[in-house]
C-alpha cells in the first residue's frame, strides 16, 4: 500500500489526505497546532455558550465544487444555513444597499442603476456552476464552457473602480466596491475585479452559507470522513525538513511557500525554491469578537439581517482604506468584514446575547491595536453599539500570523491577490502544484484557485499527485532510481 504524508490540516490538506486516501493510500496528517483544523475552527472566545468563529466564517464557494460533489460531507455532520440577507453595505445617514439571493430584488434598490447591476451579475448567476467550475482550478487550462467563461472574464479582468463608476448609482457602487473589496488588493488594478465577480455572483447562485454549529464542524466533517476512510491526524506536530518524514510515497505540503521552501531546503531546483522566497504576501487582518446583547443596531436596517456588512462607507472611501493598507498605512478608517452567523445558525447565540465576529483590513505586519477603530466604525453606522458590548476578544495581527504560520504577516488569504498572483499561483507552471521535488505538492491556499474554505487547493493538489504516482513517479521511486544509477555508474 502506498504511503502519503500531508503536512498540515488546514481545509486544504484535511481535502489533499481524503483524496489521497480515497485512492487507496494510507494517510497521515501532521498538524503544528494542538487543534486540527486550520483556517477553519470556532470557540467560545467571548462568553460561555457563544459560538465563534476564529477565521473563515461564510462559504459562498465551498456549497457546490468538485470536491464536496465527489465526497459526502452532510454525511459527517456538515450542514449549511445562508442568512436571510447575504450581506449588506450601511451608509452614512441611515442609507446602503443589500444583497439578497433574488438578482432582480437587488437590482431594484438601485433605480436607473438596476438594469446595469442586472447586466453585471444576471446572466452569469444562473451559468454560474459552470463558470466556477472553470475558474476553481488551474488557469492554465482547455476552457469546456468558453462563452460563459467570457461573461465573466470580461467584468473580472477589470480594475473595480472601473466597474464601480459604469454603475453610477452610489449605492450600487458602494455595494458592487464592498464585495470587491475581499481581493485584499488596490482596487484600482487590472483583474482587481475577479474576486468580487466571483463572490458576488455566489451570493445569487448559493447565497454566504455559515456552516451549522460553527466553521469547526467543516473541519470536523472532513476529518471523520477521513477516518473513515483509515487516515489519521496527529497534532502538535511541526514539520521543518522533509528528513523528519518516513519516506513517503507522496508529501503535501499544506504550508506557506516559504515553509515548503525551508521544508525542502536543498532539494529543490534553485530557480522553483526562487520563486517560493519571493512570493508575495499581502495586507492582513485584525480580529475583534464581541458578544454584543440584542445585536448590533445597525441604523440601515437591512444590515440587522445580513450576514456579512461591509463596513467603510462610500465606495470611494473603501478604495481610500484599501489603497493605504497595501501601502503600509494603517487608514484611520479602515474596511471592516463584520460577521453575524448566529443569524443563520441561531444556535451559536445564548438568549439575547449574540457572537458577532469582526476584522479589519490592515497593513501587513500591523504591531498596532486597531480595536478602538474597529468599535468606532461600527458606531458611526450602528449608533449604540458600544453600549451594547458586553465581552470582546482580540486577535492582533501578529497573534494571527503566530498561531497559523500560513498566514504571513497576518495576511490571512495566504497570498497577495496580484493579478499574477491570480493567475499563476504560487509560480508560473503547467502543474502549480510540484514544487520540484519528486512526490511532493503544494496544496494550500497558494496554489489555484486561492483562499477560502473550499478544499479545492487540496483535492487538484491530491490529483496531480495521484497521477504522476500511477505513472511512477515519487520520493520512493526517485530513490530508488538514484540507487539504481549509483549502482550502474
Ligand atoms: C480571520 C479570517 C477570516 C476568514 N474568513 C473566511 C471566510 O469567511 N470564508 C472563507 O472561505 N475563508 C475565510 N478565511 C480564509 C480561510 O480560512 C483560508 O483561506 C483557508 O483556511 C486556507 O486553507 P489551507 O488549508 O490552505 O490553510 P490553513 O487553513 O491556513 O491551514 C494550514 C494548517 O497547516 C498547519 N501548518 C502550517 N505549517 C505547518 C508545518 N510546518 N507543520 C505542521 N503543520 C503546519 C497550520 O498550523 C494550519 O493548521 C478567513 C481566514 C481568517 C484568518
Amino acid at each position: 500500500m502506498s504511503r502519503g504524508v500531508v503536512v498540515g490540516s488546514g481545509p486544504n490538506g484535511l481535502a489533499a489526505a481524503i483524496t489521497l486516501a480515497a485512492a487507496g493510500l494510507e494517510v497521515t496528517v501532521l498538524e503544528a497546532a494542538a487543534v486540527p483544523g486550520g483556517g477553519t475552527r470556532s470557540a467560545e472566545v467571548t462568553v460561555p455558550g457563544l459560538v465563534h468563529d476564529e477565521c473563515s466564517g461564510f462559504h459562498p464557494l465551498a456549497l457546490d465544487n468538485a470536491f464536496s460533489r465527489r465526497f459526502d460531507l452532510a454525511a459527517h455532520g456538515l450542514r449549511w444555513a445562508a442568512p436571510p440577507v447575504q450581506y449588506a453595505h450601511p451608509l452614512d445617514g441611515g442609507d446602503g444597499a443589500a444583497a439578497y439571493r433574488s438578482v432582480d430584488e437587488t437590482a431594484d434598490q438601485f433605480g436607473d442603476s438596476a438594469r446595469r447591476y442586472r447586466q453585471l451579475f444576471g446572466s452569469i448567476t444562473g451559468k454560474f456552476d459552470r463558470i466556477a467550475g472553470e475558474f476553481l482550478q488551474p488557469m492554465l487550462h482547455v476552457p469546456r464552457d468558453p462563452f460563459p467563461l467570457a461573461q465573466f472574464g470580461i467584468p473580472a479582468a477589470l480594475p473595480a473602480t472601473w466597474v464601480a463608476r459604469w454603475l453610477r448609482d452610489e449605492r450600487a457602487a458602494a455595494l458592487w466596491t464592498g464585495v470587491a473589496a475581499h481581493a485584499f488588493h488596490p482596487l484600482t488594478t487590472p483583474l482587481s475585479s475577479a474576486i468580487g465577480v466571483a463572490l458576488g455572483t455566489a451570493a445569487h447562485r448559493y447565497g454566504w452559507p455559515v456552516a451549522v454549529g460553527g466553521s469547526a464542524t467543516i473541519s470536523r466533517a472532513m476529518i471523520a470522513l477521513l477516518e473513515s476512510l483509515g487516515g489519521t491526524v496527529v497534532t502538535d506536530t511541526t514539520v521543518t525538513s522533509l528528513d523528519q518524514l518516513d519516506s513517503p510515497d507522496v508529501v503535501l505540503l499544506d504550508t506557506s511557500p516559504q515553509a515548503a521552501a525551508g521544508i525542502l531546503s536543498g532539494k529543490q531546483p534553485e530557480r522553483v525554491a526562487r520563486a517560493y522566497r519571493r512570493y508575495r504576501h499581502g495586507p492582513a487582518a485584525f480580529q475583534v469578537a464581541f458578544a454584543v446583547e440584542d445585536g448590533i443596531p445597525w441604523s440601515y436596517e437591512p444590515a440587522r439581517r445580513a450576514g456579512t456588512i461591509h463596513v467603510a462607507g462610500s465606495s470611494s472611501e473603501v478604495v481610500a482604506a484599501e489603497r493605504d493598507t497595501w501601502s503600509g498605512r494603517m487608514p484611520s478608517k479602515p474596511f471592516l468584514l463584520v460577521g453575524q452567523q448566529y443569524l443563520a445558525d441561531p444556535d451559536r447565540a445564548a438568549g439575547n446575547l449574540v457572537p458577532v465576529d469582526a476584522y479589519a483590513h490592515v497593513p501587513a505586519g500591523f504591531t498596532g491595536d486597531a480595536r478602538q477603530l474597529v468599535v468606532d466604525q461600527i458606531e458611526r453606522f450602528a449608533p449604540g453599539f458600544t453600549r451594547r458590548i458586553r465581552a470582546s476578544h482580540v486577535r492582533a495581527t501578529a497573534t494571527i500570523a503566530t498561531d497559523n504560520p500560513n498566514y504571513v504577516g497576518g495576511d490571512i488569504t495566504t497570498g497577495a491577490n496580484s493579478a499574477r498572483q491570480l493567475i499563476f499561483r504560487p509560480r508560473v507552471a503547467f502543474d502549480p502544484y510540484s514544487t520540484g521535488v519528486d512526490g511532493v505538492y503544494l496544496c494550500s491556499a497558494a496554489t489555484p484557485p486561492g483562499a477560502g474554505a473550499h478544499g479545492l487547493c487540496g483535492f487538484h493538489a491530491a490529483n496531480s499527485a495521484l497521477k504522476k504516482l500511477e505513472r511512477g513517479g515519487g520520493p520512493q521511486a526517485s530513490r530508488q532510481q538514484d540507487s539504481t544509477q549509483q549502482g550502474s555508474s
